[in-house]
């Protein structure tokens, strides 16, 4: 996979997607595989937006229940089944345990009915799965199970525990990656840290964009039938560079914890905190914290809190002292706190709805449905373009190179410098080599990884350092509690 803009802004295509997240990566990689001319590009790195910010689970839609939305609870159950099936390497199946307590609307009996439900509309959710890949029926147990299950639990009241499994997708980072290696492998001409400026318009119509090279500060023009926008939080800027001025949607702010420490337990274990669950979940031998949601203007507050709150939570944890290995936080919509966020992704034909051919923006709420959303999104493009229908096959099609690298680090570095357009120590040790996703990585890790992006990409010194300092951004800093997230 090769960067360079000069051929992307070649001749006319038929699409260029705005946005390398998980949602711009699928679109652009269906969008080739249905034969389109098309172009990916993306401002920041491949997956460094909410994609980056991501849970990692993969989830089977059982949340979908309670609002009776079972087109989204299918919908996500056979996304779950595709990932599995699609990418065996990155994503696996995951326990999950919640105790309850009383025989309320969540307690052990509601949460049997519910579960049974749910096991009875996705009956479906392990065909053509090998077995290791199986999602086994969720089941309510005994207070006893629940205390083998989760040690320390405390007793009184406990009325037994919700058993069930969802998906994890092992690095969010390379399986957008590979989504994006594949769209190239089709046909599609794909940059990182190029920024689309300005979206061209003649005659009435969208024709293409403008695209600023991030790396060398000039910028030029890729003109294309049609332009799909899938900026994630950054989709309003585009349209507003379209010309349509809209009220921003509303957005929440999601984050996550990292702790450093190893999960003490091999199944996520969810419990209920300010009318909503939240999970910690083990994760690449750290445990992941989450998800904390609050209006996008409230200013960002200290994840102390939040991992006070999970210490009340999870008494039997222990978590007040836990260190914080990263913060995730990123933008999602939503209103108002975890009740209001987004369950329905959004799909925007600008011809239809603002008499503005050739633009389509679509905003997705999860990682998850990704793929089924991209792929409306791109039967939409192929009827504005006037093209028969093509069938889809990214459900179908095992994902190429949906795994992690292989080899001695100087050899993954090289290959992802070389082949995966890492273009800088962030690039290389956040999203290819899954070096510092879990805390910062090594010294020496680094070094190496440094070494051979010097020699590869021909760095001196002062880029060297100046890239390791931006890296460094990404990490809390030892006792600062804020911590720093990547973009969003
Ligand atoms: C804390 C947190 C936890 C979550 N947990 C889960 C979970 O467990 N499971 C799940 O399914 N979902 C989860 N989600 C939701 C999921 O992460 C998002 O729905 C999904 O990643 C959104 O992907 P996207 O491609 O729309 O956005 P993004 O990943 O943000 O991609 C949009 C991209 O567009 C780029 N861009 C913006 N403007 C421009 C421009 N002008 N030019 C070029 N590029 C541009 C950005 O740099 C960005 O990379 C979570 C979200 C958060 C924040």
């Amino acid at each position: 996979m090769k960067r360079d803009l000069t051929s992307l802004a070649a001749g006319e295509l038929d699409l260029v997607v705005v946005g390398g997240g998980i949602y711009g990566a699928v679109a652009a990689y269906d969008a080739a595989q249905r034969g389109l001319s098309v172009a990916l590009v993306e401002r920041d790195d491949f997956g460094a937006g909410v994609s980056w910010h991501s849970l990692k689970t993969i989830h089977g839609g059982m949340r979908y229940l309670q609002k009776a939305a079972l087109g989204r609870l299918r919908e996500s159950a056979r996304e779950r089944r595709t990932f599995l099936r699609i990418a065996p390497d990155l994503v696996r199946p995951l326990p999950f345990v919640v105790p309850t307590r009383g025989h309320g609307t969540t307690g052990r009996e509601a949460l049997a009915v519910a579960l049974h439900l749910n096991n009875w509309l996705t009956r479906d959710r392990n065909h053509g799965l090998p077995e290791g890949k199986h999602i086994p029926d969720g089941r309510t147990v005994s207070a006893r199970e629940a205390l083998d299950l989760v040690p320390g639990l405390d007793p009184r009241g406990l009325t037994g525990a919700a058993l069930w499994s969802d998906a994890q997708a092992v690095s969010t980072e390379r399986l957008t990656l590979a989504f994006v290696l594949a769209a190239a492998a089709s046909g599609a001409r794909v940059a990182n840290h190029a920024e689309v400026v300005a979206v061209l318009r003649s005659k009435g119509r969208v024709v293409g964009v403008a695209v600023r090279d991030r790396l060398r500060a000039d910028t030029g023009e890729v003109h294309a039938r049609m332009v799909l926008n899938a900026a994630g939080p950054g989709a309003d800027e585009v349209l507003a560079q379209a010309g349509l001025r809209r009220t921003p949607g509303p957005l929440l702010r999601a984050r996550n914890l990292v702790l450093r420490r190893a999960p003490s337990l091999p199944h996520a274990v969810g419990a209920r905190s300010r009318g909503r669950f939240l999970f910690l979940v083990p994760w690449q031998g750290r445990t992941l914290v989450g998800t904390d949601y609050e209006p996008a203007e409230a200013s960002s507050s200290d994840p102390r809190a939040f991992l006070a709150e999970a210490d009340r939570a999870f008494p039997w944890a222990s978590l007040a002292d836990a260190e914080v290995a990263l913060v995730h936080e990123g933008l999602v919509p939503g209103r108002g706190g975890p009740a209001g966020i987004a369950t329905r992704p959004r799909l925007h034909d600008h011809e239809r709805e603002d008499a503005l051919p050739g633009l389509v923006s679509l905003q997705g709420v999860k990682y998850t449905t990704a793929r089924s959303v991209a792929e409306r999104a791109i039967d939409l493009v192929l009827r504005r373009l006037g093209r028969p229908p093509v069938a889809c096959r990214t459900a179908s099609t095992p994902l190429p190179r949906a795994r992690a690298l292989e080899g001695d680090l100087e050899g993954r570095t090289r290959e992802a410098v070389r082949d995966e357009m890492a273009l800088t120590l962030a690039d290389a040790v956040l999203r290819r080599l899954d070096l510092g996703t879990g805390g910062d990585p090594a010294d020496e890790d680094l070094s190496v990884v440094g070494a051979v992006m010097a020699t590869e990409l021909g760095w001196d010194e002062t880029r060297q350092r100046r890239e390791r300092e931006a890296l460094a951004e990404t990490w809390p800093a030892p006792g600062d509690g804020k911590g720093a997230a990547g973009s969003c």
